[in-house]
């Protein structure tokens, strides 16, 4: 069975020595083990070291996580981390295709595809995010709209072990607006992702890949979105930045 996943995006949020902070407090908040969930913690890139070296001296149990990374190993591409770069400070984990990324800065699918083809390639899990606009979702073309951003994010993947790639469904009308999908919204759309795996991958595949809810959760929220079929953990912003709400959100899944 899929295991349950809790990551935090903690955005463009905390400096290195406030992160260090929130990753020590966290650390204590869930000493006692986050028992079958998965929890990854996504600090800002000048963050990751620090937040690395929390996770080693407390062992502590999350997993590390970058919030971005470019598809070449190396070179002459000014403000860029190679997938390289993320594993030799311990990161396991990257978002890619968040809806702040392809809206401020211009990210396709197809650019999407290609990190998750690089950090595949490092043994770097992608919680790859997908997610319609509020006009898409008034038009009721939610589901035809996400399958297809599925569709092409996936476009070519090899995906040997499905516990090692990851989706995000996050509704952009959901994120820090503080206004939520409901449980049976978030169902429709990752039943619908779910099919569409299905389709591309297989059903064993498709059964494997773990799909996340992201917008507005909170620990007030959470098991009622991890309650339905397919939705199988949450993709945390702004509750992912105080310790204790972050760490009542695992304790309520586990
Ligand atoms: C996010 O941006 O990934 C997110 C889910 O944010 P929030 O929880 O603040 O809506």
């Amino acid at each position: 069975m899929r295991k349950r996943m809790i990551a935090g995006n903690w955005k463009m949020n905390e400096t290195y020595s406030e992160g260090v902070v929130l990753a020590r407090g966290l650390a204590k908040e869930l000493e006692a083990g986050t028992g079958d969930v998965d929890v990854v913690v996504c600090p800002p890139a000048v963050d990751l070291k620090g937040v690395s070296e929390v996770i080693e001296q407390e062992s502590a149990p999350f997993a590390l996580g970058a919030q971005n990374v470019y598809w070449e190993e190396k070179g002459a591409f000014t403000g860029e981390t190679a997938p390289g770069m993320l594993t030799n400070i311990g990161a396991t984990h990257c978002i890619i295709g968040h809806s702040e990324r392809r809206g401020y800065f211009g990210e396709t699918d197809e650019d999407i595809n290609k990190k998750a083809k690089a950090l595949m390639a490092h043994g770097i899990v992608p919680i790859s995010c997908c997610g319609e606009s509020l006009e898409v979702r008034e038009a009721g073309m939610h589901v035809e709209f996400v399958v297809e951003q599925i569709k092409a994010d996936t476009a070519g993947l090899t995906i040997d072990d499905p516990s090692r790639y990851v989706i995000a469904y996050e509704p952009i009308w959901a994120i820090g607006t503080g206004k939520t999908a409901t449980a049976d919204d978030a169902q429709e759309v990752c039943g619908a992702i779910r099919k569409t795996l299905a389709e591309v991958f297989g059903q064993e595949t498709a059964d494997g890949i773990r799909i996340l809810y992201g917008g507005s959760a909170k620990p007030e929220n959470v098991a009622g979105f991890l309650e339905k079929e397919d939705v199988d953990g949450a993709l945390v912003g702004g509750a992912s930045l105080k310790a204790d709400s972050f760490a009542a959100m695992v304790k309520v899944v586990m």
